[in-house]
């Protein structure tokens, strides 16, 4: 199928364009100017007074559509990357959190077969593991009896099982064998992260040169500022701030960061450095007020209310029900400009990850992945893969 985007505001590189789009075999074919002919092969799509922008790349999401990636079957990948979907996520790296290592394993097992499942309708870039090998002092939701130190036979089993698939991992620098897992992380490619990490400074600015080159969920998890003994200590807030390559994703749902700490963030951290994630769990896509986190076998119950889960005694938050869109919407809200707020979803996260895809921006050549939104980011049509899957077919 061949269509043209036509009369939209083009979110592209360099600003906003007023032009078309030609969309031939899945890819982006040409942007040309409004009034240049087209041949008649192509579909038009109206995309008068609309946006027009890459899809929304998620590489922080557990679940949605009342599924998490650590169930066991492919439906699940279904429910939740179509709940997804729906809200302009068109790539996602589905995330494991801290398990067992069996259920690890079976997580992965699942990935793989999602993978090759063409009811699998966005594009699944690759598995993100977030633990186990984490601080207990930092643990937020991940549950405490699956924390563990390093431990390379297992990873390496892991990894071994993951057979390149696993293109992610985040864990806390400053546990014994970090620098080692960093020596690993090379060899296999994937890329890695510090997470619900209570490291100092100084070892953040270590970690950052092994490739430690991401921060998961800046301020969730995150060590700062105390006081031993009388003596101040930074942490790794500090250090992500300071050290000015060093990446960071913010789960810019509102509630895990208000407005104002989201419009810091971008006030002082370099665009190119700044990712945005759901970091969602199952209830994202769902109205519901009960949920639990992690796989049915092993639930953690989670409150949902205020527009985000919450342990259910109130004391924390429990991962966020938040999709892509209203990312961006709270990016603008705050004072960041469209087409920085579509970068920190786009092509961003995507070159942080260090994939060897051609997604996630206008640029002819690549992959017709898009979203089609109003001013309130509100998605009319997404298409993966030059294919509509959401909104009316023309
Ligand atoms: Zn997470």
């Amino acid at each position: 199928m061949k269509y043209r985007i036509h009369g939209g505001r083009l979110i592209a590189e360099n600003g906003i364009l007023e032009k078309d789009l030609l969309i031939s075999e899945g890819k982006i074919e040409e942007i040309i100017g409004r009034e240049a002919l087209s041949s008649p092969d192509y579909r038009v799509i109206d995309a008068s007074e609309l946006f027009v922008s890459a899809g929304f790349v998620d590489i922080h999401q557990h679940g949605g559509g009342g599924s998490d990636y650590m169930d066991g079957s492919p439906e699940d990948y279904v429910n939740a990357t179509e709940a997804h979907l729906r809200h302009g996520t068109t790539s996602v790296m589905p995330t494991l959190l801290s398990a067992g290592t069996d259920a690890l394993l079976r997580a992965i097992k699942n990935y793989k077969l999602a993978k090759k499942d063409p009811r699998v309708r966005a594009n699944l870039l690759g598995i993100h593991v977030e633990g186990p090998y984490i601080s207990p002092e930092q643990a937020g939701a991940q549950k405490p009896e699956h924390i563990r130190a390093f431990d390379e036979a297992e990873y390496r089993a892991i990894l071994k099982a993951a057979d390149g698939n696993i293109k992610r991992w985040s864990v806390a620098p400053e546990l014994e064998g970090a620098e080692r897992f960093a020596k690993v992380a090379r060899e296999e490619g994937f890329a890695l992260s510090i997470a619900h990490s209570n490291a100092d400074f100084d070892t953040v600015v270590r970690a950052f040169d092994m490739g430690y080159r991401h921060v998961t969920h800046l301020y969730s998890a995150t060590s700062s500022i105390v006081r031993r003994g009388g003596f101040r200590v930074a942490g790794v807030l500090e250090a992500a701030y300071f050290i000015d390559d060093m990446n960071v994703e913010i789960i810019a749902d509102g509630c895990h960061l208000p407005l104002n700490l989201l419009a810091y963030v971008a006030k002082f951290k370099k665009t190119s450095t700044v990712a945005l994630i759901t970091d969602a769990m199952r209830a994202a896509g769902q109205n519901v007020s009960e949920s639990f986190l992690g796989s049915r076998e092993d639930p953690l119950p989670v409150i949902v209310e205020d527009g985000v889960a919450k342990m259910v005694d109130k004391s924390g938050f429990a991962g966020s029900v938040a999709t892509a869109d209203r990312l961006v919407r709270n990016m603008v809200a705050c004072g960041v400009s469209l087409p920085d707020a579509i970068r920190m979803m786009t092509v961003n996260p995507l070159k942080m990850m260090n994939l060897d895809v051609k997604k996630s921006e206008l640029k002819v050549g690549y992959d017709a992945d898009i979203c089609i939104f109003n001013d309130d980011i509100q998605m009319q049509k997404v298409l993966v893969d030059g294919k509509i899957v959401i909104g009316e077919k023309v």
